[in-house]
């Protein structure tokens, strides 16, 4: 991964650039925010950058061996940690890497729910394990194999087994030499206070519409009216966009089931709203996230309809339904249905039972319209 293959942040790349040449590389970093905005494919970009034999004034070569090695995840000075469900005790992230690569390497922007679903859907809880944390502090004591320097990439440091958070942090205080630990993160909160204090932290932003639409155009091969229409969806989510964009067909899938899902909550039609709990059961987390965020989308494109009058980013289809839906409803309870979708989204990505989930939305939304019934 190149710098020039990331989607936009172009103060970031400078910012890594430049203290790359001037020889400031802190020991630990954090690069933190949502994994759509660039996290993980920037920290690669990063260690390509500073692994390759011959770095140009804004990206690494591209061709060295190095490079070469980095591209397929395979330098023997490029460690990982991540998530995931160990079998038992013993079992270590480094007996899952040859899928691991596999993942990063179709999705570098996907999150830790669709590596999960891509693990064949495990149903428990991914965590970076005692003896995975264990595993890797040993490995970063050694020296380099070939470079100057060993890198550790952790994605998703806020998995950590409670208590070896610890262990981590005092090998942060007293870096083994040679070693560049890269925590990838998304939530600051769940870091330990004096972890996070070590750590030497930049926060991702969203993706610039403009930066999103270059990157679907010319990296993913998108034609321009349909990397316009994404972006409009995205808020500067690469993940969300390309989600989006893979699955047209789900998006016409989505339409429906949510109208049909907002007359029944409307209606107190619940019998129905089992029926489609049943439906969202089988789907997979990640396009049941991909339908909140539809969800939320859709809503939020209400409330605009009703201070503005002027919908440009939908379809036909949606027009019709949004208008006599923000028709009946008002702004408190658009946003109390919002939040719901909210709520739903927060449980799915956090593992709920999804029919439970499901249901549970439901009833709060169907509460929601209830309000603006009096
Ligand atoms: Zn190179």
């Amino acid at each position: 991964m190149q710098f020039q293959d990331v989607a936009g942040q172009p103060q970031i790349k400078q910012l890594l650039v430049r203290s790359a040449k001037q020889g400031r590389i802190p020991h630990a970093q954090l690069f933190l925010g949502k994994h759509g905005y660039g996290t993980l494919p920037m920290a690669l970009a990063y260690i390509q950058y500073l692994l390759c034999e011959q770095p140009g004034e804004q990206d690494s070569c591209g061709t060295c061996a190095a490079c070469k090695k980095v591209a397929k995840l395979s330098h023997p000075d490029l460690h990982f940690a991540f998530p995931f469900a160990a079998k038992d005790d013993k079992d270590v992230a480094q007996n899952h890497l040859e899928e691991f690569r596999e993942f990063l390497l179709k999705t570098p922007y996907g999150s830790v729910e669709s590596w999960q679903e891509f693990c064949s859907g495990e149903s428990k809880r991914p965590t970076i394990n005692s003896a995975t944390t264990k595993a890797i502090l040993t490995e970063m004591s050694q020296m380099p194999y070939e470079g100057k320097l060993q890198f550790m990439l952790l994605w998703y440091p806020e998995m950590i087994t409670h208590g070896m958070a610890n262990r981590l942090l005092k090998s942060i205080e007293e870096p083994p030499p040679s070693t560049v630990f890269i925590l990838v993160s998304e939530e600051e909160g769940k870091l330990m206070p004096t972890l996070l204090s070590r750590l030497q932290s930049i926060a991702f932003p969203k993706v610039k519409d403009f930066d999103l639409a270059d990157y679907l155009g010319n990296q993913m091969g998108l034609d321009l009216d349909q990397a316009r229409e994404l972006v409009n969806m995205a808020d500067g989510d690469v993940d969300h966009a390309l989600g989006l964009g893979n699955t047209q067909e789900q998006l016409a899938l989505f339409f429906p089931f949510f109208r049909d899902w907002m007359r029944g909550a409307y209606m107190a039609a619940f019998h129905e709203s089992v029926e489609l709990a049943e439906v969202f059961q089988k789907w997979g987390r990640t396009q049941q996230i991909s339908f909140f965020q539809y969800g939320l989308y859709l809503i939020r494109e209400a409330l605009v309809f009703r201070t503005s009058n002027s919908l440009s980013r939908i379809t036909e289809m949606e027009r019709t339904w949004l208008e006599k839906f923000s028709g009946s409803v008002n702004t408190a309870v658009a946003e109390s249905i919002m939040q719901a979708l909210e709520n739903g989204l927060q449980g799915i990505a956090g593992n709920a039972h999804q029919k439970t989930e499901f249901i549970g939305v439901t009833i709060d939304i169907y509460r929601s319209f209830k309000l603006s019934k009096h």
